[in-house]
């Protein structure tokens, strides 16, 4: 189970030793350095101080950014990447402190593979993600049961990395292994030499695109409702089932549908259209090409100049990748904006209270994994990373 320190309201920094040289000039010993003052700190100031406060902490800091993550936030990563990547970067951080801009699920990740001295800050709490919480271990524990059940079942839990914690841990345990959108068909075909059909949590599309290109029929993959008993289906079909997707989705990539790759087509003869695999299978079937995150950025950036993609992901990457290339074009696959809003919600100044507060010696927003959720979700997490 994961542990939160919420230190919002941040106590007196009376009483704690502090290196003179890492003071800023903004909080002074014994005064409360709490989220609210920052709340109406103006962007552009905001820019100058987290660029000082960076700097003061020079090594001690290692800033995470999320593609998806707002410019003003990420334009101060020292990395920038998908959740792989970010994961690794984690792993192999030196900072004794990690930022991290994403969503909740990516800090736990984070804080399960750091080294014992480094500590992992979210800067806002409320950024999580509504796919990680369509599952909760609960009901994931109550699926298994009900598997298990029928008798005999060969099942493995595959779990993308936008899930909790403790549901890392539970695959670690039960012989699975952790995915991302970059390395999920390796990761299905390492858990078919190891077991019949494979338990698939909690993003029901990228469970099911996966499949499908690995030649998989759809008439040999269930729907799991964790609402309903057996999750909606017959005995008979979970016996026949290849892979079991569970319930969930990206209330993001969810939002593209074909429509949209039939407008963009009709508007941008020649377009050529890319999508994450976290959108829906008739959206992937309509598209031309299907990449993660990391996928979409190095399709567009290997193409040549003069081409046009409409992108089916979050549009911040979308917009981000058109700026940086402007010799091709490059439009989100949805005109009305799809922006993740949990990850959204980290600003500038939660990043600068974030900052400012390590500065002074206070850890606000400390992501903290228990031990034995540690131990079960790293050994599924480094399946992942040993999977490419
Ligand atoms: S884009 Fe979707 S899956 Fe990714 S963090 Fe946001 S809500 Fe979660």
């Amino acid at each position: 189970m994961a542990t939160l320190i919420n230190l919002s309201k941040t106590p007196s920094l009376a009483g704690i030793r502090q290196p003179a040289t890492l003071r800023p000039p903004e909080v002074e010993p014994g005064v409360a350095c709490d989220f609210d003052s920052y709340l109406l700190t103006p962007d552009t100031s905001c820019s100058e101080r987290i660029a000082a406060a960076k700097a003061r902490l020079g090594q001690d800091v290692v800033i995470l950014g999320h593609h998806y993550q707002r410019d003003e936030v990420i334009q101060f990563a020292d990395f920038r990447g998908d959740s792989l990547k970010l994961s690794q970067q984690a792993a192999e951080a030196q900072g004794r402190y990690i930022v991290f801009c994403g969503v909740h699920f990516m800090a736990e990740s984070a804080d399960i593979l750091r080294r014992s001295h480094q500590e992992v800050i979210l800067p806002d709490l409320s950024a999580g993600c509504s796919m990680a919480d369509m599952a909760d271990i609960g009901q994931v524990e109550t699926c298994w049961n009900e598997l298990q059940a029928l008798g005999n079942l060969q099942v493995v839990p595959v779990t993308y990395m936008n899930s909790t914690a403790a549901i890392k841990a539970f695959t670690g345990e039960h012989g699975g292994s952790v995915c991302t959108s970059s390395n999920a068909a390796a990761v299905m075909r390492w858990a078919y030499a190891r077991g019949e059909r494979v338990l698939f949590i909690p993003d029901e599309h990228l469970g099911r695109n996966t499949a499908f290109r690995m030649g998989i029929p759809l008439d040999r993959m269930i729907v799991w409702d964790p609402y309903q008993e057996l999750g909606g289906n017959s005995p008979e079909a979970v016996r026949n089932a290849k892979v079991i997707l569970w319930k969930g989705y990206c209330s993001v990539h969810q939002r593209f549908l074909p429509e949209h790759v039939a407008k963009v087509r009709r508007e941008h003869p020649g377009i050529r259209v890319i999508v994450h695999p976290e959108c829906r299978f008739e959206v992937v079937q309509a598209a031309d090409e299907i990449g993660s995150t990391e996928g979409i950025l190095k399709a567009v950036q290997a193409s040549p100049p003069g081409s046009q993609w409409a992108v089916g992901t979050e549009v911040h990457l979308v917009h981000r990748l058109s700026q940086e290339r402007k010799d091709r074009l490059v439009i989100s696959l949805d005109p009305n904006v799809c922006v993740c809003s949990t990850m959204f919600r980290i600003t500038p100044q939660h990043l600068l209270w974030a900052l400012e507060n390590l500065v002074a010696g206070n850890v606000v927003n400390r992501i903290t994994v228990d031990d034995r959720t540690r131990h079960y979700a790293r050994i599924a997490l480094e399946r992942m990373l040993s999977l490419r």
